[in-house]
C-alpha cells in the first residue's frame, strides 16, 4: 500500500475508529447491517459497530491509524473475522 499524506492527523485508535465509522456510515461493509435508521435506534439498543483493521496492526504496526487500513464491521462479522485470524486488537 502508498503511503499517503492524509489531509487529517489521527493520533489515537478512538478517533481513527470514529471516522472509519463515520465514512462507512455506521454500516457493515461485510453484511450491511444495520439499516439505515441508526440513529432512530435508541442508543442502548443501537447494534455496536466496530472499526477493523483490514491489515492486522500486529502485522502492519504503521497502518494502524490509516483510513485506507479500517472497515466498518458489525459484532457479529468482526468477530467471524477474527475467528479466523489471531486477534489483532
Ligand atoms: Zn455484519
Ligand atoms: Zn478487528
Amino acid at each position: 500500500m502508498k503511503k499517503r499524506s492524509s489531509e487529517i492527523t489521527i493520533k489515537n485508535l478512538s478517533t481513527w475508529r470514529k471516522l472509519i465509522l463515520e465514512r462507512d456510515k455506521y454500516q457493515c461493509q461485510e453484511c450491511g447491517m444495520p439499516h439505515k435508521d441508526y440513529f432512530s435506534i435508541p442508543k442502548k439498543l443501537r447494534p455496536k459497530m466496530e472499526a477493523h483493521h483490514i491489515i492486522a496492526i500486529y502485522k502492519a504496526p504503521h497502518l494502524i491509524f490509516e483510513m485506507a487500513n479500517g472497515i466498518t464491521l458489525c459484532r457479529f462479522c468482526h468477530r467471524a473475522k477474527h475467528a479466523k485470524k489471531e486477534k489483532d486488537e
